[in-house]
């Protein structure tokens, strides 16, 4: 009998063994970039200082109320609730430089194309010097798992910004992409109506398209059509920023974190994403932070020397934007929190082999150039 007993006790261990790793089988990706959302905003939350300066904050007492609190870990989960109370609980995060956890990005740049080709191809590629309409010569791991039997057509990229059609070199990968003010066909009276409002409501800016627009592209598309591999860039945040404009940019850091999480709501209880699908969520540069003022720029040492005159005066460059934070959630990715990375620093050239690998894929096989799988992010 004891015997008996042991040998069902084994199988039933066996069996939960079994599932845990069917659990971890991933077979979709949603990767997710805030654009230039500095740490600070992440793991701080609201820095009282630009809260109360009316230089950048016309709504003071709004954000204060919203997203103040007595300490930062309350004012962060209050500004981010979904990524505090959720993605970094039962998922992993880098990047919270308070608690000795590093992120940073390898290119020497420290602005958006140079930021977003090292995110999705997994190569610094240092010809990329500017944010200029440039074909990517270069590779994203959405082409190259585009290009394999096993994925073709089921890839799909939304972006705020004008440059994405480049960076994903459109012309030659064929990649389903809307970005900027691009309207794809509507396909229900939903997206009638948003392609109706997209062009009756004015951007504030020429090249950056509001993030609603995007996000509600993206969750139209993912809802009708299922793709395995999803990127969405919102952009926001980096142009309230550049427009000086404190409280604005913690309201949109805020509008994302409820879009993650409706992406997150979707993922769950859609039959086809369920269980099997990974959230990974980053951005393509930090900011500055000292002096105050340099939270509104982000560019590195060689580039205001080189190519952004306009930012001559920080001889240094704007120091720390090069910090960025990583976080992921689902299958396959350990529920360790926040992780600690020692001497070491995370690399944004490590992210495309990471996804890759959580798919199951060898990354060498695609191209051996790429920054290896973080271990952090795999279970
Ligand atoms: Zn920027």
């Amino acid at each position: 009998m004891k015997h008996f007993i042991c040998a069902i006790a084994l199988l039933l261990q066996v069996e939960i063994v079994m599932a845990a790793a069917a659990d971890a089988t991933v077979s979709n990706i949603f990767l997710v970039t805030l654009d230039g959302l500095r740490w600070q905003e992440v793991f701080r939350g609201l820095d009282e200082s630009l809260a109360t300066n009316g230089d950048y904050t016309e709504r003071s007492e709004t954000i204060i109320a919203r997203y103040g609190a007595s300490n930062t870990e309350d004012s962060a989960a209050a500004l981010m609730p979904f990524l505090h109370n959720r993605v970094f609980r039962d998922g992993t995060v880098v990047g919270n430089r308070d608690r000795n956890s590093c992120a940073r990005v390898s290119n020497s740049w420290y602005f958006s194309y140079p930021g977003y080709n090292e995110i999705l191809t997994g190569v610094v590629d240092e010809s990329i010097d500017s944010n200029a309409k440039i074909p990517n010569p270069n590779k994203t791991f959405l082409e190259l798992l585009n290009d394999t039997g096993s994925y073709r057509d089921q890839v799909a990229a939304f972006g705020s910004w004008d440059v994405f059609p480049y960076i994903f070199n459109v012309e030659r990968s064929g990649l389903h992409l809307n970005a900027a003010q691009n309207a794809d066909p509507a396909e229900n009276e939903f997206e009638v109506f948003l392609n109706r409002l997209q062009d009756d409501i004015p951007s504030p800016w020429g090249n950056v398209r509001l993030d609603a627009f995007t996000h509600h592209y993206a969750l139209s598309h993912i809802r009708n059509h299922h793709p395995r591999i999803v990127y969405i860039g919102y952009g926001e945040t980096d142009d309230f920023a550049h427009d000086g404009q404190y409280d604005q940019y913690v309201m949109a850091a805020h509008r994302n974190d409820r879009f993650i999480e409706e992406l997150w709501e979707l993922i769950s209880s859609d039959a086809f994403y369920k269980d099997n699908t990974v959230l990974f969520v980053t951005v393509d540069h930090g900011r500055g932070e000292e002096p105050e003022e340099t939270w509104r720029h982000h560019a590195s040492k060689k580039s205001v020397s080189r190519n952004m005159q306009s930012l001559a005066r920080y001889e240094e460059g704007i120091v720390g934007s090069d910090a960025v934070w990583m976080a992921a959630i689902g299958p396959g990715v350990p529920a360790s929190g926040l992780v600690a990375t020692g001497d070491g620093c995370l690399t944004s050239d490590r992210i495309a082999a990471t996804l890759l690998k959580l798919l199951g894929e060898d990354y060498r096989l695609f191209n051996p150039g790429m920054g290896a799988p973080m271990s952090e992010f795999l279970q």
